[in-house]
């Protein structure tokens, strides 16, 4: 946050200056609208709390952490948890944010929030972990619930912590709150697909992508920055559709092989020890020349930020895949347009993980689940009609598909904002 501690003052370079500007590019396109566009630039509740938890070795340690609560205009707040040593408030307002952006371009009941805890779980024992998580969600429990905001997983947290999650919520209302968390384990009220269908939304949006541009996906070139949840189900998936899987990266660094990386092998030994733990099948090589490796399909499954202009300017990539949220900065975004390079944004792109969230919430409901072929046609159909009506409509203006998902989501909050009119 910059030193006036404001909604409004974004720091330089930060998440919530990319996404200010995003909506900025919007405004033309938004007709009378556009004067609710004020209450998209600030998050309707941001709520900081502290997390004290007694150590293994019997020190009291104090974790920062956070609920943002973006927009609620078109029904409850969703949005994951991140634990992260870097996670400030003002990543975590851009992150809610996204969401508002993301739950309305696929067109799902909801509105946008996102949490996260200013921690190194990495370094915490499984009890402190649990200990963090408890007391968390017993700070922001004034906030969520079943029916006013949903958390979920996001970086570093897991169907664990959301059991963990909605157990802590449960006891304090005194019952069982399955619809407080989506993203729990399958016997806790999960749903089948769940965990891939973050990735699977990154393949499902990316492969019509492909077909637009006439990229043939059997030898295509791929490159996948994270190789967690979102990054390595999406290259299985593109790596079974016949792609090559050239480079990834993860926190550990750079593996590169050129005649493609064997899955099968990988997948299991960065689990553990990371991508560097598979030295056998491929160079290791400095994270920046991550950038430079020759590819067609660039995916950035990582942190936010990590596309700038400096790497839109070498990539080879002609499509940019964005499953990480906001990995690319707005100066990027115009050398990327300039050269020609498609991007598929975030707010798209990797929204199959809160549509699967939204067939869990409606499944606790109901208590009655679906098989895994349903849930996978529902998705990949929510996915393909608000791809192709973003399409559609970045066709009719010219503009870049980020600035058209904007411009359909920003339709749908705001003139669900201006029918419920302004309280009081
Ligand atoms: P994850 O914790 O499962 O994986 C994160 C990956 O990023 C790991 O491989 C980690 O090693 C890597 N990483 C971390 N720091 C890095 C760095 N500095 N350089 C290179 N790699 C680094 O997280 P995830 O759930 O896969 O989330 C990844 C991104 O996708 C995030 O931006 C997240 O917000 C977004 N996302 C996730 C979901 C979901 O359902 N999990 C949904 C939508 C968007």
């Amino acid at each position: 946050m910059s030193e006036k501690l404001s909604f409004v003052n974004p720091t330089a370079n930060s998440p919530w200056g990319t996404y200010l500007s995003q909506v900025d590019r919007v405004v033309p396109y938004l007709g009378p609208l556009a004067r609710w566009v004020e209450t998209l630039k600030r998050p309707k509740r941001a709520l900081i709390v502290d997390v004290p938890i007694e150590m293994d070795d019997g020190t009291i340690a104090h974790f920062e952490g956070y609920r943002v609560q973006h927009n609620m205009s078109r029904g409850p707040g969703k949005g994951g948890v991140r634990f992260h040593p870097d996670v400030t408030l003002e990543e975590v307002m851009a992150l809610s944010a996204w969401m508002t952006i993301k739950t309305a371009a696929v067109n799902l009941p909801y509105g946008g929030a996102k949490g996260g805890i200013r921690v190194d779980p990495k370094k915490l024992s499984l009890q402190e972990l649990e200990k963090v998580t408890r007391r968390y969600t017993s700070e922001i429990g004034i906030i969520i619930g079943p029916h006013t905001d949903i958390p979920a997983p996001d970086v570093n947290t897991n169907a664990q912590i959301m059991a963990w999650m909605m157990d802590t919520y449960s006891m304090n209302v005194g019952g069982t709150a399955t619809g407080v968390v989506t993203g729990k384990p399958l016997h806790l009220g999960g749903s089948l697909g769940r965990v891939k269908a973050t990735g699977r939304g990154v393949f499902v949006t990316g492969r019509e992508a492909a077909r637009r541009l006439g990229l043939d996906l059997r030898g295509a070139r791929i490159a996948v920055q994270g190789f967690g949840n979102v990054g390595s189900v999406a290259a299985e998936l593109f790596a079974e559709a016949g792609a090559k899987i050239v480079a990834v990266q993860d926190h550990t660094g750079t593996i590169v092989n050129t005649n493609g990386l064997d899955l099968a092998k990988l997948v299991p030994i960065s689990r553990t020890d990371g991508v560097v733990g598979f030295k056998a099948g491929g160079d290791i090589v400095p994270n920046e020349d991550f950038w430079d490796v020759a590819c067609d399909i660039l995916i950035p499954a990582a942190l936010e930020g990590q596309l700038t202009a400096e790497r839109a300017k070498k990539t080879t990539a002609k499509l940019v895949l964005e499953g990480a949220n906001g990995p690319t900065v707005p100066e990027a975004d115009d050398i990327l347009a300039e050269r020609g390079v498609l991007v598929v944004p975030d707010v798209i792109c990797n929204a199959g993980g809160v549509t699967v969230s939204y067939f869990e919430w409606v499944q606790d409901f109901s208590s009655f689940f679906w098989d895994e072929d349903e849930i996978n046609v529902r998705l990949d159909r929510i996915m393909m009609n608000a791809l192709n009506q973003i399409w559609d409509t970045a066709d009719k203006h010219k503009i870049s598909l980020r600035t058209a998902t904007y411009a359909v989501a920003c339709e749908r909050i705001l003139m669900a904002r201006q029918e419920r009119g302004l309280y009081p």
